[in-house]
């Protein structure tokens, strides 16, 4: 390899590493993120290799992104919070219903034991499965499957993140927290203002809270109550509005 193209590949890292770093100050510090172990997984992932080719340099704008099929990777921001929301640790074992570009996965997997992710869109799962193994994330197993029943071989989870709005908690999820455990959903009708929701497990009950308003692309599934008509179900979905307002910061 020449000098030059040595030093040009250098750059390119290093420039896609600064540029993470200030979207960690500016998106993240800045709104209100607190977790120094979020914080570093967010600073450690390389989101430029989750986002289509042509979205590269959008890669770190305070903005979600198509992914095709309609789907979309998460604003920074939102990724982060939904992760600090689940208070999980490097003991958890955790369970992404979504996995979509594998860019949450990849979060979740700088931070905890074991990350089991389902997708249920085969291109994207398998791309996704791909990426991350040829990234180095041994601790993660990526499943083509209706993530809406979990995947319960391995639960219990400390921990169940969802990317996609459902109606209500889908039970079998409910079912597969550990006690203690954390759910992070936001719930409401598809493409239209939803709430960010975490359900903590006591017993057989379950504390909720309600954080942000957001706005997912549906959770499409046989234990969600959205049955796919409105989009997403067979990948023609033209996606999401962007987001409104500061106030409404998802996909
Ligand atoms: N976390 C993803 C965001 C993906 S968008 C990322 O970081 O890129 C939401 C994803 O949920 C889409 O890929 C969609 O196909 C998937 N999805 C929707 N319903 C699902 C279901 N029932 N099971 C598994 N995945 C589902």
């Amino acid at each position: 390899m020449s000098e030059e193209r040595d030093s040009a590949g250098r750059d390119a890292t290093d420039s896609a590493a600064a540029r993470r770093q200030q979207m960690v100050e500016r998106q993240l510090v800045q709104r209100g993120i607190r977790d120094p172990d979020v914080l570093a997984a967010m600073r450690a992932v390389p989101r430029h290799l989750f986002v289509p080719d042509d979205l590269t340099l959008a890669a770190y704008d305070d903005t979600p992104l198509p992914l095709g099929f309609g789907q979309t990777i998460s604003q920074p921001y939102m990724v982060a919070l939904m992760t600090e929301l689940l208070k999980v640790n490097v003991r958890s074992r955790v369970l992404d219903v979504g996995a979509g570009s594998g860019y949450q996965t990849a979060v979740l997997a700088e931070l905890v034991g074991e990350v089991y992710a389902v997708e249920r869109i085969a291109a994207l799962e398998g791309q996704a499965r791909e990426r991350l193994a040829r990234m180095g994330y041994g601790n993660v197993h990526v499943l083509l499957d209706d993530g809406s029943r979990g995947w319960p071989e391995h639960a219990p989870y400390a921990g169940i993140m969802v990317a996609a709005a459902a109606a209500q908690a889908p039970p079998p999820l409910l079912d597969q927290l550990a006690e203690g455990g954390r759910l992070v959903i936001p719930l409401g009708a598809a493409h239209t203002d939803q709430v960010l929701t975490v359900y903590e497990r006591r017993g057989s009950d379950f504390l909720v809270e309600r954080s942000l308003r957001c706005r997912f692309v549906p959770l499409v599934g046989e234990a969600s109550r959205d049955d796919g008509r409105r989009s997403g179900a067979t990948g023609d979905d033209p996606g999401d509005e962007p987001p409104q307002s500061g106030r409404w910061d998802e996909v």
